[in-house]
């Protein structure tokens, strides 16, 4: 399976990076091997000073497909999660400036967070889900899916254009705004509503 995530998808996101709103969808891949495996702490790579939190809403497809028309998008997953894209943040700025590829800092071992699923039937409407993150229990990240530029049936349609959604394979929908660095013994707790979806200790 894959990770299909999307950069630059709220708008106080992108003005608090100072980048430039997309004319279509930023989409970058995370391998498998970045899933950070239940109950393990996300341990800081050695390679990094500046790890980020990305708190992010999750869609799992549950149905092969390509070239999916929006108004069928709603028929290829059925359940919605919460997860983190971790982002070594210096060095992605490293990259971006030379204009490289972004995978050594968002793909590395551990960087993808996925929290436990909920049903879809769980929420009246998709686009208006709100969800937050703390750290150390304190806010650190809040939205709703209202507030994406490109909704989840009209990314699924686009990502779709470029790869073959598999079953099981993850969207990463992009993140809010309130992005921040992780230190050692930090706690990361992930919310849609009332229901927390993961617990996450830093080493
Ligand atoms: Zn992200």
């Amino acid at each position: 399976m894959k990770l299909i995530c999307i950069g630059r998808n709220y708008a106080k996101h992108i003005e608090e990076l100072e980048n430039e709103r997309p004319e279509h969808p930023v989409v970058f891949l995370k391998p498998d091997s970045a899933i950070l495996l239940k109950q393990h702490p996300f341990v800081i790579p050695a390679f990094s000073n500046d790890v980020h939190h990305e708190v992010e809403v999750l869609v799992k497809i549950k149905k092969l497909g390509k070239y999916i028309d929006q108004k069928f998008a709603h028929t290829y997953y059925d359940q919605i999660g919460l997860g983190i894209d971790f982002t070594a943040r210096d060095l992605q700025a490293q990259l971006k400036s030379k204009g490289l590829p972004w995978e050594k800092a968002k793909a590395f071992d551990g960087a993808a967070v996925i929290g436990d699923w909920m049903s879809k039937d769980a929420f009246d409407s998709v686009d208006d889900i709100a969800f937050r993150l703390e750290k150390n229990d304190n806010i650190v990240q809040e939205g709703t899916t209202k507030e994406m530029l490109w909704k989840i049936d009209a990314l699924i349609s686009y990502v779709s254009q470029y790869f073959t959604l598999k079953i099981g394979d993850v969207i990463f929908t992009g993140t809010p705004a309130g992005v921040g660095p992780v230190a050692v013994n930090d706690k990361l707790k992930g919310f849609i509503g009332d229901k927390q979806l993961f617990s996450i200790h830093v080493k």
